[in-house]
């Protein structure tokens, strides 16, 4: 017998459940009033260097009191995330999140599934997402799809499933060798499309920018010359990135030209729909990117329009064995059976580069199941009116410049004064935590963008806006 004092429990669940029990439900009910109140609070406010220095704390050697890391979390993170919960939020492109998307990620959290494969019902809610979405778009029975972090890893994953289009499943063992592939995108395309060409080895320089027409659409007599001048040079053109929704301006291009554009020349057409992809739920919207069922394969975030919570990217291929051709990859402790645990082939693993993934399934699952398809179809409806009244506020008002028309939701404009005057306007306004929108370029000039993503803003936060950018741009006179 040894008198040596037994290990402390190497388990990590709590002593005390009931301890826990009550403090996890002042967590579910501070955050659910986080959300309830979010309009009592600025959209966002600067990190103090006190707070910030708090995260640059020690190794936590030793363990610590649950209560207290909360204490610090609602003291220190909280009030200064990002905002893009609050309804003045109107920078980048971001979803707002809703309280039935926080419950399933919670839920979800609890089970701890790993949908990377294997035999059970998480992988089931997953496969009637692909289902669903399967049909939103229209595409046939035998199509795939994919959670992945958001649409640059949708995109990159797009990308390579065209590679494999053009030079079969060996350009994986083989690499390249030699092949001069060349991609087409819009010169407004999301900078993801060169990333993703850098990453699958074709280098950023394989896709050819085509320059964009009045409306910010990708100009079709240009991509055509450019797919011309690429063949009589010996290269070989293999895929056209269409944009349903260009994150500056909010443009499409014409999607069904690229379709028919495509099918005459046999390249692979991907469509790049972050956001716009899901314009098609709402029966308004939808003629807008038409054509968007006939392309090979679209990324597009439920974590936008979606208004699931971050992160929830998806990609959908029409051709599943291309798809599967492009990943799957065979190991001894990843056989499949039968029966029994390991059954359920094809796993989600064999359609992309992640083993191990998360149950982003139930979120997405939970927010169509409560909101319908109809009623997120009518949020996107409504950022769209949000752009068209703020496109008709500046437009009404002599000091301000309207530089892109409302495309989408997302419009482009600027008080009549400098770049930079315009640029501090912006930083004055996130300080002051009524708006938060950003800026981009429009022809030459900085323009402030504001991108209607948020199911919460309303006309009054397009209001604050205008307001805001006129009383900080008389002060800087
Ligand atoms: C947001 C966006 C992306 C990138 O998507 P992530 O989900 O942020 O990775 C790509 N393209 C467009 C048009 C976007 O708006």
């Amino acid at each position: 017998m040894s008198d040596l004092k037994p290990p402390s429990e190497p388990s990590l669940d709590p002593e005390n459940w009931e301890e826990l029990r009550a403090l996890g439900h002042r967590m579910l009910d501070d955050t659910l009033e986080h959300l309830a109140e979010v309009r009592s609070r600025p959209v966002w406010r600067p990190i103090p260097d006190a707070v910030r220095a708090r995260f640059r704390a020690d190794l936590p050697e030793e363990p610590g009191d649950l209560a207290a890391a909360y204490d610090e979390y609602t003291h220190s993170v909280v009030p200064y995330a990002a905002g893009n919960v609050h309804p003045g939020f109107m920078g980048w492109v971001q979803g707002g999140g809703t309280a039935v998307g926080m419950l399933a990620e919670m839920l979800a959290g609890g089970l701890n599934a790993n949908l990377g494969g294997r035999d059970h019902m998480p992988v089931e809610v997953e496969r009637q997402i692909v289902q669903w979405v399967r049909q939103i778009f229209e595409f046939p029975e035998g199509a795939s799809g994919l959670f992945v972090t958001g649409s640059s890893l949708a995109n990159f994953i797009g990308v390579l499933v065209a590679r494999t289009a053009a030079l079969g499943p060996s350009v994986r063992k083989a690499g390249l060798d030699g092949a001069k592939l060349r991609a087409y995108a819009s010169a407004a395309a999301h900078r993801c499309i060169p990333l993703a060409m850098d990453m699958s080895g074709m280098g950023s320089d394989a896709v050819r920018p085509i320059p964009v027409d009045a409306d910010g659409r990708m100009e079709m007599v240009k991509l055509a010359e450019a797919v011309a001048r690429d063949r009589a040079a010996g290269l070989q053109p293999f895929l056209v990135v269409g944009t349903a929704g260009t994150v500056d301006t909010g443009s499409i291009d014409d999607l069904d030209a690229i379709a028919d554009f495509c099918k005459a020349e046999g390249l692979r057409f991907h469509i790049d729909g972050a956001f716009g992809a899901l314009a098609v739920l709402s029966p308004q919207l939808k003629p807008q990117v038409k054509g968007i069922e006939r392309a090979d394969s679209i990324a597009f975030d439920f974590h936008k329009w979606g208004q699931v919570p971050y992160d929830a990217g998806f990609v959908l291929v029409r051709d599943g064995q291309l798809h599967r051709d492009t990943f799957a990859s065979p190991a001894a402790y990843l056989r499949t059976q039968a029966k029994g645990l390991a059954a359920g082939a094809p796993w989600f693993s064999d359609y992309g580069p992640d083993l191990s993934r998360g149950f982003r399934a139930l979120k997405t699952w939970f927010t169509l199941k409560t909101f319908g398809l109809k009623r997120i179809g009518r949020s996107i409806e409504h950022s769209c009116e949000l752009a068209r009244h703020l496109e008709a506020r500046v437009r009404a008002e002599p000091k301000l410049e309207l530089l892109a028309p409302a495309r989408l939701n997302i419009v482009c404009f600027r008080y009549r004064t400098s770049d930079a005057a315009n640029a501090k306007i912006v930083v004055d306004l996130h300080e002051s935590g009524i708006a938060a929108p950003s800026t981009t370029t429009v022809n030459g000039k900085l323009a402030i963008r504001a991108a209607f993503v948020n199911h919460r803003t309303q006309i009054r936060d397009v209001d604050a806006l205008v307001d805001g950018v006129l009383k900080l741009g008389a002060a800087a006179q």
